[in-house]
């Protein structure tokens, strides 16, 4: 099933040409209504004129999270106040929060784009959606709404949090998808143990996760432990929220909505536009925004882009799961770390949880990586001795995958924080001396 076969199945062809008329009508449009862009198009001395077809994006400037603080709350908005119905804003967890805005067509496209995402994952009209997403000035919550009912599906709106509540309901109001970030799902497939619960006495056949990285070993443990098929969705309040990207029922990497969302891949150091299949970092040029239109915001989010066309029949575009952020990225003594390495190592293991905790520190000039591991409870009742062999095993395999020794902490079940939300998986102290 496709939900909008004109632009989802469209030949690339024609794409480009739609996509080239869209981003000059933008670049227009924020020339003329939005001081910081004109001022940053005429230092490069580039005019809207310039800007006829995709091929000419490279000729514009980029924009960053910073821009958006610094124009900190509507600075960068390109309509009247009057005309925006609604603001989220990100968590904000350095300093302000950035403020995005819609105006009611924003609103529309929104709910297109994720209509799109739950029909890739097969949910329609006969679906019960719960919608464990935090709602609010986070986008995950009310994006998911919306589109759920553009699809016609019903939506149980029940927020993020309040675990046990979570569970009673799927049982009860027989939930068939659940929308959350995948830290969460595990946690729900932790508390169903404990509890008793087997998913298959459950109607849940599909789950919608993002908003935060995960690997595919990641997705096979929630597949096995909350019976499901796990999709991969993608989006960031920035450029609109969820519906940004999702992956088909193929699992092969994910769709982007490239009618609405241009991407480019850019090497994150020389800012080089790189070619098909090579790994940088992602950004976004918005064509259709009308309240918070952005010129190549860069996402920090690396991955790579493949144009071959799907099994499932649709043309978009496929982003592969993020690798991890430019940003995210640890340097351990020359090492580049992605935390997403060290989940994969713990997933494979079956002696852990894919609960992990990273404390970098710096010791007589040196760094120094600890890792924190939940180990499953029947392991950690045993002797000294096994546990000793086992944080030996883990040191292994991570000196293996990062090619880095680092200490290792054993820590009982349930020590490290659960999050309903994003987790807190490094702590770098190396930034505090
Ligand atoms: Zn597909």
């Amino acid at each position: 099933m496709v939900w909008n076969e004109k632009f989802e199945c469209m030949p690339r062809e024609e794409l480009s040409r739609w996509q080239g008329e869209k981003l000059h009508e933008m670049v227009e449009r924020v020339y003329h209504n939005v001081p910081f862009y004109r001022q940053k198009m005429q230092e490069l001395n580039v005019i809207p004129e310039d800007i006829q077809g995709v091929e000419d994006l490279k000729k514009l400037p980029f924009t960053t999270k910073q821009d958006l603080r610094d124009n900190y709350p509507y600075g960068l908005f390109a309509v009247p106040a009057s005309e925006i119905v609604r603001v989220h804003a990100s968590s904000g967890t350095t300093g302000k929060p950035t403020v995005v805005g819609y105006t009611r067509r924003d609103l529309t496209v929104w709910s297109e784009v994720v209509a799109r995402t739950l029909t890739c994952a097969g949910i329609g009209k006969n679906d019960y959606i719960q919608v464990a997403y935090g709602y609010g000035l986070f986008t995950g919550g009310l994006g998911v709404h919306y589109g759920s009912e553009k699809v016609g599906a019903t939506v149980i709106p029940i927020s993020g949090g309040n675990t046990k509540k979570q569970l009673q309901l799927m049982h009860d109001f027989g939930s068939t998808a659940l929308a959350c970030t995948p830290s969460y799902a595990l946690y729900l497939a932790e508390a169903m143990e404990e509890k008793g619960i087997d998913p298959a006495e459950l109607k849940l056949k599909t789950g919608i996760f993002g908003a935060e990285p995960w690997t595919d070993n990641m997705r096979k443990t929630i597949e096995e432990r909350l019976q499901v098929q796990a999709i991969d969705i993608y989006g960031l309040s920035e450029i609109i929220g969820p519906g940004v990207a999702s992956e088909c029922q193929k699992q092969n990497g994910l769709h982007i909505n490239e009618d609405h969302f241009i991407p480019e891949i850019i090497d994150p150091a020389t800012l080089e536009v790189l070619g098909e299949g090579e790994k940088g970092e992602l950004v976004f040029t918005t064509v259709t925004k009308e309240g918070l239109p952005l010129l190549r915001y860069r996402t920090h989010d690396l991955t790579r882009l493949h144009y071959d066309q799907c099994a499932c029949g649709r043309t978009l575009v496929r982003m592969e799961k993020c690798l991890g952020r430019s940003d995210d990225m640890l340097i351990i003594r020359g090492v580049n770390v992605f935390p997403s390495q060290i989940e994969s190592v713990l997933l494979e293991m079956s002696e852990t949880k894919p609960h992990y905790l990273l404390i970098v520190e710096r010791k007589n000039n040196l760094d120094v990586l600890e890792v924190w591991v939940e180990v499953e409870d029947q392991f950690f009742s045993d002797e000294i001795k096994k546990l000793e062999k086992l944080s030996e095993k883990i040191k292994d395999n991570l000196q293996s995958t990062l090619g880095l020794s680092a200490k290792i902490k054993l820590v009982e079940p349930k020590t490290l924080e659960r999050s309903e939300g994003k987790s807190q998986r490094v702590i770098d102290k190396r930034e505090l001396s």
